[in-house]
């Protein structure tokens, strides 16, 4: 008898569940398979979701109605706005979760999905036909068959943990690699692989530091992830804040020949953005100081995560080095740091969609692609299951375009640019950040969402609803004057300070810097009580020069990728391009100067040589 599934995915980290998710809520009867489904959900390291770049990708995600949003709001036990002092565009949320209640909130999102089926084994194989995946094997030698696979193993494949000189095979601590299904895709003649490595680090018995020493670092009233259910947060804990020193870094320095990353025992560049410690002391050596955040696991558990330390060094020089740094002098280690490398798959052998090149049907999302965080890995997940199920629906593929969403900022860069280490998402990769804020996630995806089965009825009556309550403030504030003495222009001088001998109309004030918008809301008791929805108006007003600029680069890009490039175009007359570039070009003589741009290697600099050759020499032709 055959098991058969629409989609099936591999692994139950945070593509995985993404991507199930997705394709269940699109109607596809679809099969998790996991290592074990207790781990559902479970976070490898820091359990923290957000961040400059990443809360942006939370907020999309929730936009398309995803899990991680959700589970983050149900787990938060400490909250922050990031940026808040600078502009909307580079404001970003970021939570510390209780790992347990983020792992429980997942796991209840996979169960109560409709169409998604859960089953715990190893995948060993994939069953192809020809260069088509039909199917997945286990490790007892189950077949399940399906039309689409999406394999989001994370660190699992051929991943190896070390400390110090000691390493054994992992896919993370306490857990078994997934060395079948690597050899199985290695073996593949076209597949591009390579290793990277990742760290975390030990983690502290709470009983054991001394938080009278220590800054303290409490939660602040930060609005939820969830576009859709305002979730109560649980009880809310303080992080504390403390650093290394001349000690620690002595230490480290004294033993760094026994760290595995120095000692020449792991092949694979680590993450830029989140290095070890022994990493920032050995880059920079000049640095008196690098600051550590002490953040608790949980509500119900002792231990907590150093945010700051992540390391490779044996646990001796761990409990040594920690113990040098003020409020940790007495530390308990419950869990050493360890690094891990593990292999990776080029996402240059993508599509932007997600999909493999050279196997049909079968897709990559999450860390297996080279990234590193939940909310990366989330993200990708959601575009591949989308991506599976549109594929079994005979429907045509769909991802954002850069200008669009981060996620597409992120499938972009991955397709084009590939990951020669870990990649994660940072607000400065979107050259049109101020048209992805977090704030407006929902009204640049959520119609989408809906058009492709995402959302349910209540979610999409809310973006409704919010959408024509923008509009009516956006009316309303032409037509509410604030009169000089008036209980408004009160209001108006004590919160903000303006002060006027005329009558200011409302929709002129807000475009102040110093106006917000909760100084609207008490100058004109009853209206604008919406505060989403006025927040929304208040930045569009604020920032409109902006906004309409980047929007104007954003349709003449659009409008320059349609530009035809003549079939016997003759790109040796373009003085300037690369021999490399030239020749790319020659070989794959693009249509639009669009494909010239996705083509790998190419450069902003050579598509504007191309573009001035092209309107100097030739009539220029789009496509429409
Ligand atoms: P994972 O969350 O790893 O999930 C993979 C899933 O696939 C698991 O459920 C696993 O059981 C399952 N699986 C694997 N192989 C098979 C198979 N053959 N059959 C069945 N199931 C399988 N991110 C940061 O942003 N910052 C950090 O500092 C950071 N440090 C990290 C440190 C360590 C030690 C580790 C391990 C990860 C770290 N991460 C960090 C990365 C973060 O954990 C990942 O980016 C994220 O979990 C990736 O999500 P994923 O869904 O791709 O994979």
């Amino acid at each position: 008898m055959r098991n058969d599934f629409g989609v099936i995915v591999v692994g139950g980290g945070h593509a995985g569940t993404e991507a199930a998710y997705a394709s269940g809520r699109m109607g596809i009867p679809t099969l998790l398979i996991t290592h074990s489904i207790e781990t559902i959900g479970f976070m490898s390291c820091n359990p923290a979701i957000g961040g400059i770049g990443k809360g942006h990708l939370v907020k999309e995600i929730s936009a398309m109605g995803g899990i991680m949003p959700r589970a983050s709001d149900r787990s938060a036990i400490h909250a922050r706005t990031l940026n808040a002092s600078k502009g909307p565009a580079v404001r970003a949320t970021r939570i510390q979760a209780d790992r347990d209640l983020y792992r429980r909130a997942v796991r209840q999102a996979i169960e109560t999905c409709p169409n998604v089926f859960l089953f715990q084994q190893p995948v060993d194989d994939l069953i192809l036909e020809g260069d088509r995946v039909v199917g997945v094997r286990t490790q007892l030698g189950i077949e399940f068959y399906a039309q689409a696979v999406i394999l989001t193993t994370g660190t699992f494949l051929s991943g190896k943990i070390h400390v110090g000189d000691k390493s054994h095979t992992g896919g993370r601590a306490g857990a078994a690699a997934a060395k079948d299904l690597s050899s199985f895709l290695r073996a593949h003649p076209k597949i591009r692989y390579g290793r990277l490595k990742t760290g975390t680090p030990a983690r502290i018995d709470q009983a054991s530091i001394d938080y009278s020493k220590l800054e303290k670092q409490p939660s602040d009233v930060t609005a939820p992830f969830d576009f859709w259910a305002e979730e109560d947060k649980p009880d809310q804990v303080d992080c504390f804040i403390t650093h290394t020193n001349a000690k620690t870094h002595k230490v480290i320095q004294d033993n760094i020949h026994l760290s595995a990353m120095f000692s020449g025992n792991i092949e694979g560049p680590g993450p830029r953005y989140c290095p070890s410690v022994e990493d920032k002391i050995h880059r920079f050596a000049h640095q008196e100081k690098h600051q550590i955040f002490l953040e608790p696991e949980g509500l119900q558990t002792r231990e907590v995560y150093p945010n700051g330390i992540s390391t490779s060094l044996p646990y001796s020089v761990q409990l040594q080095f920690i113990r040098t740094i003020k409020g940790l002098e007495n530390a308990h280690i419950t869990r050493p740091g360890y690094a891990i490398e593990y292999d990776y798959f080029d996402p240059r052998d993508l599509t932007p969609y997600l999909a493999s090149k050279w196997v049909e049907n079968l897709f990559f999302a999450g860390q297996i692609n080279g990234t590193t965080g939940y909310e990366e890995a989330a993200a990708q997940g959601l575009l591949a299951g989308i991506n599976a199920a549109l594929r079994i629906q005979g429907k045509p593929d769909w991802y954002p375009e850069r200008h669009q969403a981060y996620m597409g900022v992120l499938v972009d860069d991955l397709n084009q640019q590939g990951a020669q280490e870990p990649y994660r998402m940072f607000t400065s990769r979107a050259e049109h950040r101020l048209l992805l804020r977090e704030d407006n996630a929902d009204l640049r995806l959520s119609e989408k969402a809906h058009a492709l089965g995402l959302l349910t009825k209540e979610q999409k009556q809310a973006l409704d609803k919010k959408e024509k309550r923008i509009e009516a403030y956006k009316k309303d504030l032409h037509s509410k004057r604030v009169e000089p003495n008036s209980l408004a222009s009160q209001v108006l001088r004590k919160k903000s300070g303006v002060i006027s001998g005329e009558v200011l109309v409302a929709s002129e004030l807000i475009k102040r810097p110093e106006v917000q918008a909760e100084h609207l809301q008490e100058a004109f008791p009853g209206c604008f009580t919406d505060t989403l929805a006025m927040e929304q108006v208040v930045i569009q007003a604020k920032y409109a020069g902006y906004i309409d600029r980047q929007t104007q680069e954003v349709s003449k890009k659009q409008k320059q990728s349609k530009t035809v490039i003549p079939r016997d175009f003759d790109y040796n007359k373009v003085k300037g391009l690369s021999n490399e570039v030239l020749e790319k070009l020659q070989k794959s003589k693009p249509h639009t100067i669009g494909q010239a741009e996705r083509m790998s290697g190419m450069t902003p600099a050579a598509i504007s040589l191309i573009m001035i050759y092209l309107k100097r020499y030739q009539p220029v032709e789009q496509i429409t």
